[in-house]
């Protein structure tokens, strides 16, 4: 029977959001609905991530909570990064499984959704560089803040890491299709784009940098900001670094990886950058957006992980003085190289370290928030809040602000931030609201 509604549930990274947005658009264009709910869809869609191991184990999980009291089940397609990496294995593991899509073909899973219709179990992971983005429907609806993508894949082999494997090589999109899409979400309600990559500051195309993307995006009326998201530390440009000083549009916050204080460790990881590289780095950046939001992702426990090499993760946190920061104990993936390495370190000595770690974290978040206690500054309004007319949205520097206010989502309001928690602020409306 074909499918006439459809779940699409996304864990992981921000690009598989974005995925999971476009799979429901190529799904509505075949006149599919979304379902309300998981137990009232016909099609499940699992967009899994392959990162660390704990996500693909709860994909599988989700699968065998999708059957029915009366033991029917919808027909479940697996796509994203455990898709790509299990292939025709996930099939294995998991009988109840009828397509298996990779993240760089799922512009194919409404032809591979009338095989299944049919009886068939289709598998596709190919990894065709970028033939999806050409598949895709216009883009109509789009929320205050949206997702781009610009960039898929990486080439930089970090030891411990699934995504070249998963996500294919570096591949950059043309910039007049990133135009159009991006036309696409401001003429649909976007006055924010987020751009994606997995090494987004890498985007080069047709003799054109990243920096120059996000100067030539800044010219489209009715944007009015610009974020980027995973940047690596060695394709921090001085061009990019420049539009920092220089972009209005592009918003005083920046999610740079550093992941290890150590040296030793950094090596060992292949991160291609140092302690001292990247502090420097951090220091031009600062020196071109002195109110710059520092963010960055962290792993504890990598294999060979010493006492002192972790001392030295908490150092240059203390130096850096992060806005917010992701931390992560390692996990160890098949066929990465790390995951050979002699020394694997105990879980208990990376729950100890991870606790460490966040503790020195989130002090450091609360203490940016209350610095920014008192500043009059511009608020994305994205959503409701819980109570009756508050609404949440973004500050310039990525934090959640809650404030009381008649303004829809996609209007700026401009606010007194007037309290700081640790996860958020309070915003108060000052009497003008930008159109
Ligand atoms: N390209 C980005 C960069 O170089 O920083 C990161 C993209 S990766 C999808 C997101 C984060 O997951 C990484 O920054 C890293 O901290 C974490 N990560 C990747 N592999 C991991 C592993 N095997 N164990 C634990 N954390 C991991
Ligand atoms: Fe993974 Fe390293 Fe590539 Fe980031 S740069 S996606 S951590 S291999």
């Amino acid at each position: 029977m074909t499918p006439k509604t459809f779940k699409i549930k996304s864990f992981g990274c921000q690009m598989n959001v974005y995925d999971g947005e476009r799979m429901a658009e190529l799904l509505g264009a075949e006149g599919m609905i979304p379902a309300a709910e998981t137990a009232d869809a016909d099609l499940v869609v699992l967009n899994t991530c392959h990162i660390r191991e704990k996500a693909a184990d709860k994909a599988y999980s989700d699968i065998g909570r999708l059957r029915r009291e009366d033991g029917s089940k919808p027909l479940i397609a697996l796509a994203g990064c455990v898709a790509q990496a299990e292939g025709a294995e996930a099939k294995r593991r998991s009988p109840m499984i009828d397509i298996v899509v990779g993240p760089q073909v799922y512009h194919r899973l409404p032809e591979m959704v009338a095989e299944a219709s049919r009886g068939a179990r289709p598998v596709d992971t190919d990894l065709p560089p970028l033939s999806k983005f050409d598949a895709f429907p216009k883009r109509r609806r789009a929320t205050p803040s949206a997702f781009l993508t610009v960039q898929e894949g990486c080439d930089k082999f970090c030891t411990y890491c699934v995504v070249p494997y998963t996500r294919g090589a570096e591949v950059s999109r043309p910039w007049d299709d990133i135009v159009a899409e991006a036309h696409g979400l401001v003429d649909g309600g976007a006055r924010e784009l987020v751009l994606l990559g997995q090494n987004v500051n890498a985007w080069a195309h047709s003799g054109r940098s990243f920096a120059e993307l996000i100067r030539g995006l800044a010219k489209i009326d009715g944007l009015e900001r610009i974020r980027y998201t995973t940047s690596h530390p060695v394709n921090m440009t001085e061009d990019l670094i420049a539009a920092h000083g220089e972009v209005p549009k592009l918003m005083p916050y920046l999610h740079l990886p550093v992941q290890s204080g150590s040296n030793p460790i950094l090596k060992a990881m292949n991160r291609s950058h140092t302690t001292d590289t990247y502090l420097a780095t951090i220091e031009k950046v600062r020196a071109a957006r002195p109110d710059i939001a520092l963010s960055s992702d962290f792993i504890v426990g990598f294999p060979g992980e010493s006492e002192e090499d972790f001392e030295a993760t908490l150092r240059i946190v203390e130096e850096v003085r992060y806005a917010s920061a992701y931390s992560f104990k390692y996990s160890a993936r098949p066929g990465t190289p790390a995951a050979a390495m002699e020394d694997q370190i105990p879980v208990e000595i990376m729950d100890d370290r991870l606790q460490r770690l966040q503790a020195r974290i989130n002090a450091h978040q609360l203490a940016f928030n209350a610095k920014t206690v008192g500043i009059d500054t511009e608020v994305l309004i994205e959503r409701k809040g819980r109570h009756d007319g508050q609404m949440i949205g973004r500050s310039p520097w990525l934090q959640s602000v809650h404030l009381e206010t008649a303004a829809a989502p996609g209007e700026i309001v401009e606010v007194t931030l007037v309290a700081a928690g640790p996860n958020s602020m309070t915003g108060a409306v000052r009497e003008r609201v930008a159109a």
